[in-house]
């Protein structure tokens, strides 16, 4: 049963929101909470000499995404969106040592970063790089009967094709895996109705939809650019 929001304005602005995070609050939020091993920190570091630097997931992020592995017990994961590899290597090591994790990009030059940095964390061998758009990586793998076989799916790639990833996600997942899907608050533009480039309407409509699919049980998170968890049911 969904909740009308909308008639439901001042009820919300009353409610207790999210933090506001200041730079000196997600520092001290950093402080006391990151466990950042020295080569996802070496990572980092590499990554942003990057011009596409931001694309790389935030540390509390990748920690909190391998916390959620290890309560679920996930051993079969698909990443869509691989860039640098900060994210697969918080995926792979909360993963056990039978684990395995599909990675989905179709830049060389990223990943070669990716399987290098893979190599010095020690996961290299829980993980399967494969270099294709990933909507067709999905199909291949439903179409050897990997449906309904996938613990864990993170979604970080071309904004326009989340709804295709999505549909996919939710045949490859088992009843009960999770689904996440990171940007989607998109800077804030998303709430900004003023943004109407490709991106942003994508996720607009990428997220509303989301809301009203009753396959899911969903939660959207202020975690960093905005964190949707979906399990499906
Ligand atoms: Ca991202």
């Amino acid at each position: 049963m969904l909740i009308d929001y909308a008639n439901q304005g001042e009820n919300l602005t009353m409610a207790r929101k999210s933090i506001t995070l200041t730079d000196t609050l997600h520092e001290y939020l950093i402080s006391v909470s990151l466990r950042e091993s020295d080569v996802l920190k070496k990572l980092r570091q590499e990554t942003a000499k990057y011009p596409m630097a931001e694309m790389q997931i935030a540390p509390e992020q990748g920690q909190f995404m391998s916390i959620l592995i290890q309560i679920m017990g996930a051993t079969k994961a698909l990443e869509v969106g691989v860039f640098t590899g900060y994210s697969s290597i918080c995926i792979a090591l909360a993963l056990p040592a039978e684990g395995r994790l599909i990675a989905c990009d179709i830049n060389e030059e990223w990943t070669a970063v990716a399987q290098r940095y893979w190599r010095q964390a020690g996961v290299a061998e829980k993980i399967e790089l494969v270099l294709a758009p990933g909507l067709n990586t999905m199909d291949r793998l439903l179409e050897s009967g990997e449906g309904s076989t996938f613990d864990f799916i993170f979604i970080d790639a071309e904004k326009a094709n989340y709804l295709g990833y999505y549909e996919r996600s939710l045949k490859l997942l088992r009843r009960g895996g999770l689904l996440l899907v990171d940007n989607v608050l998109w800077s804030g533009r998303v709430a900004d109705p003023s943004e109407q480039d490709l991106d942003t309407v994508a996720i607009r409509i990428f997220n509303e939809q989301l809301h009203q699919d009753d396959r899911i049980a969903i939660s959207m998170l202020p975690v960093a650019d905005g964190l949707t968890l979906a399990v499906k049911r």
